[in-house]
C-alpha cells in the first residue's frame, strides 16, 4: 500500500499533495506521513484530508478526495468510503 486512497475515478484531475511525517507513531515509519491526530476545534481538513469515524485519526492522501472514494484506515484497519457530510465538509463511514 502506497497510499490510503484506494481507489479513485480517473476521469477527473485531482490535486497532488506533498506529505511530510507528522510523528504519527502507531503506524510504521513509512506509512507515518499518512496520518496525523486531530487536533481539536481549532483543527481544519485540507481537502486530502478526512477524518477516521472509528478511531478519529486523521487520514491524508497524496490526492484531493472525493465523495465515493475508499480508503483504507491503517491504525484501525478499516475501510471507508469519503461522502459529502452535512454542511458540505468531507466525512468518511465505513464500507461494509
Ligand atoms: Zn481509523
Amino acid at each position: 500500500m502506497t497510499d490510503p486512497l484506494e481507489s479513485a475515478d480517473t476521469e477527473a484531475q485531482r490535486q497532488r499533495y506533498i506529505l511530510d511525517d507528522t510523528g504519527f507513531d502507531e503506524v510504521p515509519k513509512r506509512f507515518r506521513k499518512f496520518y496525523r491526530k486531530w487536533r481539536g476545534a481549532g483543527d481544519s481538513l485540507a481537502p486530502n484530508e478526512v477524518v477516521c469515524p472509528v478511531c478519529k485519526v486523521v487520514i491524508r492522501s497524496t490526492r484531493e478526495l472525493r465523495p465515493g472514494d475508499r480508503i483504507y484506515c491503517m491504525p484501525c484497519m478499516s475501510r471507508l468510503i469519503v461522502v459529502r457530510g452535512d454542511g458540505g465538509r468531507l466525512e468518511a463511514t465505513v464500507a461494509y
